[in-house]
């Protein structure tokens, strides 16, 4: 049996009916960037998490730079982040031309929370937190902490659409939560795409100007901005996933299940979920201490894997500036060496879940 790591097209041919009406009417209606579908979609996705406002965007990346931007955190400022990230969230801090500070993880992949304090100095201005692989983090805790010391708090949640920490959905924790409808995200577009969402309407004012080269009002532009839209044919087919985006969540958590009672090898350890937070599997990321062999068996029983993520962002080329070596996280970079996402997709056959869990249970 050959098994991917994603089936994108499983998603589609599910819907497909829905998603060709979508992409039609768009394509019929002679209106392709910032118009009804793109409103239309904001108000739906602010409803769904539960925020006042989204503001539709290019990309996930775009999202997070362009809030602290808007935050106004920069060149001297520093951001604490967890270390073992996909490095966009890096990025997101960087471009403004702020200092990323790393916080390892905890034992759930996201940042530990009792390990946060220690990191703050007076150039602290934020907390960005990653709800990496689909699992909320411990926004309690966090949420406390940038209270206390007065630090703003935008989340990265590229990977927890929908995802809720005692019943409270990602992204409205903090000043602005940012989302990627990358396509093989949980609510995933068929091309680019982002948004932030926030409960600030002074906030969301901004971003809309700011996204559209800094003009409210066309060919009067009030500051340098950028152009990064989320345009009517990726909002319309990005309504139609949101329609069932419970279901689709609903479906990983139901193969995570399988996987969790039926992996039984004691070399692997699978993702635990932390008392109160939800997790939407993003990806469904297991440890093994002989990682690299376990790969070539699966490969040779015809499982597809990835590493999320093999490089650690303080140990990329890129930011070989902030001098970091080998050895200064080490807790983010056991999990390089150790983390594997398995299958995990909507429209996994049964029989591909049993496949997968006999073919784990036989590695010796
Ligand atoms: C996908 C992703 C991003 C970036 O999103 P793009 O839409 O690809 O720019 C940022 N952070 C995390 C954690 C991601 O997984």
């Amino acid at each position: 049996m050959e098994i991917q790591t994603n089936r994108l097209d499983r998603g589609f041919y599910r819907y497909q009916a829905e998603f060709e009406e979508a992409a039609l009417r768009v394509l019929r209606s002679g209106w392709y960037i910032m118009g009804k579908e793109l409103s239309d979609f904001e108000e739906r996705f602010a409803k769904y998490v539960g925020a006042k406002y989204c503001v539709g965007l290019g990309n996930g990346l775009d999202a997070l730079w362009m809030a602290f931007r808007i935050l106004g955190i920069g060149k001297g400022d520093e951001v604490i982040v967890q270390g073992n990230t996909y490095i966009a969230s890096v990025m997101g801090i960087t471009i403004n031309g702020a200092t990323p500070v790393f916080v390892e993880p905890d034992e759930y992949f996201n940042i530990d929370a009792s390990k946060i304090e220690e990191k703050i100095t007076e150039k602290t201005k934020a907390v960005l937190v990653v709800h990496l692989y689909g699992q909320a983090s411990q926004m309690d805790k966090i949420t406390d902490i940038c209270k206390k010391h007065n630090l703003k708090l935008v989340e990265d949640c590229a990977q927890s659409h929908g995802s809720a920490f005692k019943g409270r959905v990602t992204g409205t924790f903090g000043d602005i939560g940012c989302f990627s409808f990358y396509p093989s995200k949980n609510i995933g577009a068929f091309g680019d795409g982002g948004a932030i969402v926030t409960d600030d309407e002074e906030i969301a004012k901004e971003m809309r100007i700011l996204r559209n080269y800094g003009s409210e009002k066309r060919y009067y532009n009030k500051v340098v901005g950028t152009n990064s839209r989320l345009d009517e044919i990726q909002a319309a087919l990005l309504k139609v996933r949101l329609e069932h985006a419970k279901e689709m969540n609903k479906e990983k958590q139901d193969v995570a299940a399988e996987y969790d009672k039926g992996i039984n090898n004691p070399l692997i350890k699978l993702p635990g979920i932390r008392e109160g937070a939800d997790h939407i599997y993003h990806q469904y990321v297991i440890r093994c201490k002989r990682r690299d062999e376990l790969i070539a068996y699966l490969k040779d029983k015809g499982i597809s894997t990835i590493i999320h993520y093999p490089i650690p962002p303080h140990l990329s080329q890129a930011y070989g500036y902030l001098g970091f070596k080998k050895g200064d996280l080490p807790i983010t970079e056991a999990c390089a060496d150790e983390v594997l996402s398995i299958p995990m997709y909507n429209g996994i056959t049964e029989e591909e879940v049993g496949y997968v869990v006999d073919v784990l249970n036989e590695f010796k």
